[in-house]
């Protein structure tokens, strides 16, 4: 009866495949709409879908790199080297125009590598703030939504109204709030759904039309409010806080459900970063963009203080009564690189288990990993809360 109830729903199985496969997906879009490809993190993407255009995410490939390992150096993170060998050797044809968020160096370096690379398609900086403490962040931001706005409106050739942007703002809240609850119900039914099956159900929203990722969510959460009292012990489950930037390769979620760990709250730029606040709908759309902005959870490149990296990370661990932190730390990434000794140190002092798992996008042979994660786990469990710093 209980493995009746279990049954996972249509619709997110069709999200899994989406999160797996977009570009089927998105060859159906390009018939109807223009597609703008844009990169983590940050790029308010109602901007992009109030003009009429389709926005993508611009996720990276796990497949080998070929093309890009002649345009940016071995040593940067494999996220950027990804994303660019995604569009420059494997799915180029299907986007028209990108906007590029630069929130380090090598995103800056990156965008002046696309913009020559693609000058046949429309291109846009995006310039975060990235001290968002000062009083000019704000201001910044909102100035960084206008201009955007002005320059997209250019490119489709049609006016942005406000009226637009503010059922954008609608559609897109309506999006993250689903998400959300879906993450509150899981956190509450570990059982209900793999750690896997909720990150891909939220990655689906990258690539999809906003409209029907949000049929699929809401099937979704329908199914689990009926069925989350039949899958809400959390016995044999363990806590999770994933910490990082991205997830990658997605394999790595698998190896936290085999080792029944539940991820119970984050700080990734492809989840909580995400899906976190709402846009008011009143008021100057910019000014609300740059509200969202401001209140969003931290990440490493994006911060009020550098100790907020640290002291961040303590607060979400304690406040959801994680047992152990998992930093996905993407290889050459210059910022993680940067924040890692003190967030191990603040960690081991604090007493937290904190074990931080290195990858590539083009990590293929996870077995390394998996020991280490298993190894890890059996000292958390054998000694309790000195699972230690790793
Ligand atoms: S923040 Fe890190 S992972 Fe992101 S593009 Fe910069 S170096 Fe790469």
């Amino acid at each position: 009866m209980v493995e009746q109830r279990n049954i996972k729903p249509a619709a997110l199985t069709r999200l899994q495949e989406i999160a797996n496969d977009p570009y089927g997906c998105l060859a159906d879009l390009r018939k109807r709409k223009r597609i703008i490809g844009s990169t983590l993190a940050d790029v308010p993407e109602e901007l992009i879908h109030a003009a009429g255009l389709h926005p993508f995410l611009i996720l990276g490939t796990n497949n080998p790199i070929r093309h890009s390992a002649a345009l940016l150096p071995d040593n940067s993170c494999s996220l950027a080297r990804s994303n660019l060998e995604l569009v420059v050797g494997y799915q180029s044809a299907f986007f028209d125009g990108f906007v590029l968020s630069q929130v380090c160096d090598t995103t800056q370096h990156l965008g002046d590598i696309w913009k020559r690379k693609f000058p046949d398609h429309y291109f846009e900086n995006f310039l975060t703030p990235r001290q968002v403490a000062r009083p000019s962040a704000r201001a910044w931001y909102a100035e960084e939504c206008r201009r955007l706005r002005g320059a997209l409106e250019q490119y489709a050739g049609r006016a942005i109204t406000d009226a637009a942007l503010r059922e954008s703002f609608a559609l897109y809240n309506e999006n993250r709030a689903l998400l959300r609850r879906l993450y509150a119900i899981k956190r509450e039914a570990p059982a209900l759904m793999t750690n896997r099956e909720f990150f891909d159900a939220v990655k689906a929203g990258f690539f999809m039309d906003r409209g029907e990722h949000n049929e699929l969510v809401q099937a979704v959460v329908q199914w689990a409010e009926q069925t989350k009292d039949h899958q809400a012990s959390a016995n044999g489950y363990f806590r999770v806080i994933c910490v990082g930037i991205v997830v990658e390769p997605p394999a790595l979620y698998d190896m936290i459900d085999e080792v029944k760990g539940t991820i119970v709250a984050d700080n990734l730029c492809t989840a909580s970063r995400y899906i976190f606040y709402d846009v008011e709908t009143k008021g100057d759309p910019a000014e609300a963009l740059a509200d969202r902005h401001l209140r969003k959870p931290y990440f490493t490149p994006i911060n009020e203080d550098v100790r907020r990296i640290y002291a961040d990370l303590i607060s979400l661990c304690r406040d959801n009564n994680g047992e152990a932190i998992f930093y996905v730390h993407i290889k050459y990434c210059e910022s993680q690189d940067y924040d890692l000794p003190d967030i191990k140190a603040a960690m081991r002092t604090e007493g937290i288990p904190f074990l931080e798992l290195e990858t590539e996008y083009q990590t293929t042979h996870l077995a390394q990993l998996k020991t280490r994660l298993q190894a890890f786990c059996e000292s958390l469990f054998t000694k309790g809360a000195q699972g230690g710093v790793r």
